[in-house]
């Protein structure tokens, strides 16, 4: 998501805090927040729970959890960004990626969100390095964790629940859209755009492998779960940024990325049910070079 947001309207308890719980299946939860635009997930195994994502620490995610679930709760980021580990600090350790500190200054930026990240319990909570292949064993349910080549961030993990055949996408895979212009607020973070949609693709074909009849891909963002075919609508989308076909629009048509700073230097480029937000001066450095 992008940063620096004065939504107006409602508190900001009240979009960025207000938890909203529902069951995919009877082990696991989807926590929705940011106005049901957003979401957190919570996967109860025989003797773990496993909570993906912590928001932005506003309201009471550990407290809602910890109702939900009996279990003891095991916490986890798909990314660094502020609106999914903001909230790490209500909790005594958190599993990241071992590139978490890329992406890190998005979420101690003090315009970040609208939380002091030192007034949680434990702002100085431990961080457990995860990489590929990793298993989080629940007790009758492993989740593997895959390293992510990195497209939207770079500070990315997905996570494969092979026992009830669920892929979480963090923000690489969204339905309709996904940002992939640089949103680390690091400016010795790495971004060569070629190379981005390169991985955009690359990630989308690893996960297709995997993915299957009966599987869910389920995102942060913008519905859950969404259809497969949005990962081949990713790779056709990059194909069609190379060879000069997809679509290029000025109009952004979101609600939140028109409130970010970046968002005059903006575009939308479409291809068929799918789309990213990137800056315009990177992707026309790459349009049409394939032809
Ligand atoms: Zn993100």
């Amino acid at each position: 998501m992008s940063m620096g947001m004065e939504p107006q309207g409602p508190p900001l308890e009240m979009i960025f805090g207000n938890y909203m719980p529902w069951k995919i299946d009877d082990t696991t939860w989807v926590i929705s927040f940011m106005e049901g635009s957003e979401f957190i997930y919570l996967l109860e195994g025989d003797e773990y729970a496993l909570l993906l994502d912590t928001g932005y620490g506003i309201g009471h995610l550990r407290e809602l959890a910890e109702r939900l679930t009996d279990k003891k709760i095991l916490v986890a980021n798909t990314h660094f960004h502020p609106d999914h580990s903001a909230g790490n600090g209500e909790w005594e350790e958190v599993m990241v990626s071992s590139t978490w500190e890329i992406d890190a200054p998005s979420v101690n930026n003090p315009g970040a969100g609208p939380v002091d990240l030192n007034a949680l319990p434990h702002p100085d909570y431990r961080k457990k390095l995860m990489h590929d292949g990793d298993i989080i064993d629940l007790g009758g349910r492993k989740i593997r964790v895959l390293d992510v080549l990195p497209a939207h961030c770079n500070s990315s993990l997905f996570f494969v629940d092979e026992d009830h055949k669920m892929l979480f996408t963090g923000d690489e895979y969204e339905s309709h859209q996904t940002i992939m212009y640089d949103n680390s607020c690091n400016p010795d973070a790495p971004y060569h755009v070629e190379k981005r949609l390169e991985n955009l693709k690359a990630n989308a074909l690893r996960l297709k492998e995997i993915v299957g009849e009966g599987w869910y891909l389920l995102p942060n963002h913008n519905g859950t779960p969404i259809a497969l075919s949005y990962l081949d609508g990713y790779v056709a989308l990059v194909d069609a940024i190379f060879d000069g076909t997809a679509t290029i629009e000025d109009k952004l048509n979101h609600r939140f990325i028109e409130m970010d700073p970046k968002a005059p230097e903006l575009c939308r480029v479409r291809h068929a049910s799918v789309s990213i937000f990137i800056k315009k001066a990177e992707v026309l450095k790459v349009y049409g070079t394939r032809k």
